[in-house]
């Protein structure tokens, strides 16, 4: 929840300053710099609250250079509530949004928006046109080969006999757009698994880009959208664990789970999974990882195909980079951090990543492709339910 200007500061009163965070923190070790640290970042915060240092662009620079990806939250002994901190900050010392953001906005709120631009992308796409997008808009490269866009029903019923009982999927902005097989595949698991999935139409955006930008009325709207949208008795699944970490935060009146970690506790036992003998590398998403911290059950998850290796990949706790909108607005300390990534994947000669969250997907994506490195990036789900028999179409 977004703190009062009192609480921001009595937050940051709890930091003792020790510094055990700092060797966590991608930024720090990029820069070297304290003010781009967590404790400098929470000095700073704290000093900008008090009026005993300006709130000027030096300060918003360093706010702006973080991730967000709660590394230091997670290294903390103190429990410092740095996710917190760094959102109220930026909705009430920061304000100000940035162009990118105010274009992006209608896109976010209007469905029929985000709908028409998708299909009119799919279409330069159909015509093997997208060189020309990318030269109009430099973020386009980081846009996949996307699928048809798809109309979903509310309801997918299972056909199964054993049926298990109901969930809510939540389908998320990128995830509808960019990679609907995800979803598509989520559904198909869970009916397979005797569940009936709900996909409430008047669901919206999480809310997670506008309260990355300080736009806390944008994000407080959007919430209550989806907190009237879903059914609170009723689990909600998210397969990017950005909009998961974001909804399970400011929504905890509803049971938002990662997909994962909802399948990895189901029972398996009804159903028949193909072998696959090959090694699946994970990469841990930092909203997965430190914001729900249930990163461990994608490792379960995967680990029940039979013949498959799954590995951990090497500086997992290093976030990629892609971090929401960062990779389109702090692109030189994105791509420092993509290029970590990229080379810890050839190093492990991976042929399949899994991933949870989209952003981390198009983000190492589009690495991968400038590198021509032949990755096959994956969401966990998409994985299972190919050896389940599921054929994207
Ligand atoms: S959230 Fe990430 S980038 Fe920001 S201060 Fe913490 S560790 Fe550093
Ligand atoms: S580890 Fe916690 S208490 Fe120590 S400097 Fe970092 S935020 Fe402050």
């Amino acid at each position: 929840m977004t703190l009062s200007i009192t609480d921001l500061i009595a937050e940051a009163d709890r930091c003792v300053a020790c510094g055990l965070c700092l060797p966590h923190c991608p930024t720090y070790r990029k820069t070297g710099s304290e003010a781009d640290s967590p404790r400098g970042r929470i000095q700073l915060m704290r000093a900008v609250a008090q009026d005993i240092l300006p709130n000027n662009q030096r300060f918003k620079q360093h706010i702006d250079l973080c991730l967000s990806c709660r590394s230091c939250e997670s290294a903390c002994p103190n429990n410092v509530n740095y996710g917190a901190l760094v959102d109220s900050t930026r909705a009430i010392l920061l304000p100000k949004k940035s162009i990118w953001y105010r274009l992006a906005k209608p896109l976010i709120r209007s469905r029929l928006f985000s709908n028409g631009l998708m299909w009119l992308v799919w279409l330069i796409q159909q015509c093997k046109c997208d060189a020309l997008l990318k030269c109009f808009n430099p973020a386009a490269k980081l846009l996949p080969a996307i699928n048809h866009p798809v109309s979903w029903q509310s309801l997918y019923p299972t056909t199964v006999a054993f049926r298990q009982g109901s969930v809510s999927l939540f389908l998320g902005c990128a995830s509808q757009a960019l990679d609907n097989q995800t979803l598509k595949a989520s559904i198909y698991l869970l009916n397979t698994l005797g569940f009936d999935v709900y996909v409430p139409a008047q669901q919206t955006c999480c809310g997670s880009i506008a309260r990355q930008m300080g736009d806390e009325l944008e994000a407080n709207q959007l919430l209550a959208m989806n907190q009237h949208s879903f059914n609170a008795t009723m689990p909600i699944l998210t397969v990017a664990s950005g909009c998961g970490a974001g909804l399970a935060d400011y929504m905890p009146s509803h049971q938002v789970q990662d997909i994962s970690a909802f399948l990895a506790a189901c029972d398996w036992s009804r159903v028949s999974i193909s072998p696959l003998k090959q090694r699946i590398f994970v990469q841990d998403p930092c909203s997965l990882r430190n914001g729900q911290k249930s990163h461990a059950a994608v490792y379960s998850l995967l680990k029940k195909i039979p013949q498959a290796e799954v590995l951990a990949l090497a500086g997992n706790s290093q976030c990629c980079g892609g971090a929401g909108s960062y990779m389109l607005t702090q692109a030189s300390m994105a791509n420092d951090l993509l290029n970590d990534k990229l080379m810890v994947i050839e190093a492990a000669s991976a042929a399949i990543l899994a991933t949870s969250n989209i952003g981390c997907s198009l983000h190492i994506a589009k690495g991968l492709r400038e590198q021509n490195m032949p990755v096959v990036i994956l969401h966990p789900v998409q994985i299972m339910a190919k050896q389940l028999g599921f054929v994207n179409q």
